[in-house]
């Protein structure tokens, strides 16, 4: 900042900014308060006091010399304090009722007027001075101004600023010349002349003016107050008290001591009214930037980053309040979540920093579409909307063709899946949630995008919960299960391994398949769980068939790609193994080609570290997704099991045993064993053997069973043990 602009700051000529100038604006208000306050109390005491000493005295042929003096005065600081108060109260409480006081300001100070003008009227320039004569008029001024801002109070409802501001102003006036009048009374009276001085620091001190203007007010001031008591050295001038006081034997004059007095006076006042100025200013600009970093605070806790549009913090706390509401009408209103199906594709093709805008204007334009709506983002593609229901299902219509005519080459879909709540429905979270469900209802169904949350939907729904909010208890509880299929050599059609799959033995809803809860358990995090304790059930029940001399074959064990990402599986694994005492070659671990599209570099260096800590890594479902062949580039397994969809053609679709072929001899060339899933028939099995297939698993030769059950079957002779695993010594 260079000297002139640090001088204008100095000063106060410098431009306010709006926040700054309003909390000028509040502070003076603030002590106008005050001020009017003590004005009003103090001018009440002093009319009382003068009617009372007037009355006593009884003295009424003074009474209209001395009443020209203090009356209208008294009256004026009155009615000036009285509004002042009310003014600022409506400014800073918006307190309005008061405005019935405002008739009784407009009465004194029209009394005050008309007074005024009775004593212009009267003025004799033999009898009274100039200055008296100014006195009158200014007072006229003020009384009217007062009476036309009282009715402006009565009119406006709203603080307007300009109107305090301008009554403050002439409030400060009213107070420094009756402060003035008194003094120069009391100093032609060789009385006190506090009362200019009180009025002054009152006025400058208590209220905050820009250095400037407080320079003028007080040196204007001081210089008239100068001027007045210099001007008595002739004191049988002073007209008002001509026949009224003996001034014969008073002679003030003005000597050094009052002058260089009164000019500390003015100069520590100045001061005073420069340092106020700039504390205040200093504070107003610290609280502007607090507020400043308060408003950007709040706007990012309620926006979503990436898109702009409203956050979930936002969407939850707003849709709770209209849940509330009495007024609300919930038959008609509704929860959408959407899905846009394919993101992923969008995001792998053309990149994250397109995707993002991608969604950046699929949020605009939702938005756009639901005017007046609640609308947020949910995660990644995934957005929800609280709205009417009477067109919503219009609206998600053009929400779908709109996404359409935004895709290039990778197609995109919406799905939005729809929840009306109910009476007692108070949790959005809830309600998304339901929605949400609804919408995975009808993923990768082709042609629908919209789905209700209907009864059917409800149970699954409630089954879901169920899971989420049980997981803890089914482990403790100890209703997770592991069964076993075996896995069959297909050379010696003898059991060469065991597949472990998890089973939820439930109290209330009886056995539960994976399908039921694997998927709900990796879309909360809590897969790992169950992961876990499947993996401590495999080798605790590894322990107990050896103990008991049994033979025992390696079991593989399915993982979670999130397994990876939830906790170490290796040191999981070092530990159980050790627990148990389990070799390491007896545990396989199969990994989804699924788990491996994204994060690969690091699921790459786990499956490596795993097969260097001695694990095998088998890849499941091979040809289920769609990136097979690349996987089998990148990473190096040592079974591969062949997705059981292939063998599902087989018999009616010549290209599924062709396929089925190529891939085994592929596999076969990149030194890895096949295996495939779900041999269900006798014809299936012997052409896997006929094209060298090493392994498979299916119904053929068992479903997946409890241990004592597979245990019975291998007792049985319906199972064989590969020669590998028998003891020679048993
Ligand atoms: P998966 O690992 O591919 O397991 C094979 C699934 O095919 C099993 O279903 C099995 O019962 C079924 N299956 C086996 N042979 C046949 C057959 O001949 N015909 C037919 N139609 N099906 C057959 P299940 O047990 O319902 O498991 C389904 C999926 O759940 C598993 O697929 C696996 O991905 C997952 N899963 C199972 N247990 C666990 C676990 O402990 N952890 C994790 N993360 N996932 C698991
Ligand atoms: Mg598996
Ligand atoms: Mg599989």
């Amino acid at each position: 900042m260079n000297f002139k602009e640090n001088l204008k700051k100095w000063v106060g000529l410098d431009r306010h900014t709006p926040y700054v100038r309003n909390y000028f604006y509040m502070t003076n208000m603030k002590a106008s308060i005050y001020m009017s306050l003590i004005v009003a109390a103090l001018e009440v005491w002093m009319i009382i006091r003068m009617f009372h000493t007037v009355a006593t005295q009884d003295i009424w042929d003074k009474f209209w010399s001395v009443a020209e003096k203090y009356f209208a005065n008294y009256f004026l600081l009155l009615s000036s304090g009285l509004l002042m108060l009310l003014y600022a109260l409506r400014a800073l409480y918006d307190i309005r009722k008061l405005r019935w006081l405002s008739p009784a300001v407009i009465l004194m100070s029209g009394a005050v007027a008309v007074f005024e003008v009775w004593l212009i009227t009267q003025y004799d320039p033999q009898t009274r001075t100039g200055v008296d004569l100014f006195n009158y008029i200014a007072n006229l001024a003020a009384s009217l101004f007062m009476t036309v801002f009282s009715v402006l109070l009565m009119k406006n409802q709203k603080d307007r600023k300009w109107q305090s501001l301008t009554l403050m102003y002439v409030f400060s006036f009213v107070e420094i010349n009756f402060g003035l009048i008194i003094s120069v009374n009391g100093y032609a009276k060789g009385e006190q002349m506090l009362t200019f001085l009180t009025m002054e620091l009152f006025v400058i001190c208590l209220l905050t003016w820009r250095p400037w203007l407080g320079f003028i007010v007080l040196t204007f001031s001081y210089l008239v107050f100068y001027y007045r008591i210099s001007g008595m050295l002739d004191l049988s001038t002073v007209g008002s008290f001509k026949g009224v006081v003996d001034f014969s034997e008073y002679s003030p004059g003005l000597g050094d001591g009052i002058k260089i007095n009164g000019f500390t006076m003015w100069l520590s006042t100045l001061m005073f009214c420069i340092a106020n100025y700039r504390k205040t200013m200093s504070q107003a600009e610290k609280d502007e930037d607090l507020e400043a970093v308060n408003a950007h605070l709040s706007k990012i806790s309620v926006c979503d980053e990436l898109t702009g549009i409203h956050n979930m913090v936002y969407f939850r706390t707003e849709a709770e309040k209209m849940l509330g509401y009495v007024t609300t009408d919930k038959d008609n209103s509704v929860f959408l979540f959407m899905d846009i199906e394919n993101f992923k594709s969008y995001n792998e093709k053309y990149g994250f920093t397109e995707g993002s805008e991608l969604l950046a204007r699929v949020a605009k334009m939702i938005e756009g579409i639901f005017t007046g709506a609640l609308v947020s983002r949910l995660s990644d593609d995934h957005f929800v909307v609280y709205t009417t229901l009477d067109d919503c299902k219009e609206k998600v219509s053009e929400v779908s063709v709109k996404i359409h005519n935004m895709q290039r080459e990778v197609h995109l879909e919406l799905k939005c899946g729809a929840y009306k709540p109910g009476p007692d429905d108070h949790d959005p979270s809830l309600a998304c949630d339901r929605a949400r469900f609804a919408c995975n209802s009808i993923k990768k169904h082709y042609n629908r995008h919209f789905q209700f949350y209907d009864k059917k939907l409800e149970e699954k729904f409630r089954l879901k919960q169920y899971i989420v909010n049980n997981i803890d208890t089914a482990i403790s509880g100890g209703y997770i299960r592991a069964f076993y299929q075996p896995i069959i050599d297909t050379e010696m059609g003898t059991v060469c391994g065991l597949e472990a799959l998890a089973r939820w033995q439930d109290p209330k809803y009886g056995l539960l398949p994976p399908g039921v809860f694997i998927e709900t358990l990796e879309e909360y995090r809590q897969i790992h769980k169950l992961d876990r304790e499947i993996i401590e059930i495999v080798c605790s029940d590894y322990r107990e068939a050896a103990d008991e001399g049994r033979a025992v074959v390696p079991v593989s064990l399915n993982f979670s790609r999130l397994d990876f990402e939830l906790y170490d599986v290796g040191a999981f694994l070092g530990e159980m193994t050790e627990k148990y005492n389990v070799p390491r070659e007896f545990l396989d671990i199969e990994i989804t080609e699924s788990a491996l599209t994204d994060q690969q570099e690091f699921i790459q260096k786990t499956v490596d570290s795993l097969r260097d800590s001695g694990y095998k890594v088998w890849l499941d479902d091979f040809g289920s997704g769609y990136s097979s062949l690349n996987v089998l580039k990148d990473y190096q397994f040592d079974v591969l099991k062949i997705d059981m969809k292939f063998l599902s053609g087989f018999g009616s679709n010549e290209k599924a045993a062709q396929i089925l072929s190529n891939i085994v001899m592929l596999t076969r060339q990149l030194g890895m064993l096949s295996l495939t899933e779900g041999v269900e028939t006798q014809e299936q099995f012997d052409f896997l053997r006929q094209i060298g297939c090493n392994r498979v698993q299916g119904y053929l030769f068992s479903k997946p069973c409890p241990k004592a059950e597979l245990l019975g079957k291998i007792d049985e002779g319906k199972l064989n043990i590969s020669k590998e695993y028998l003891d020679p010594t048993a």
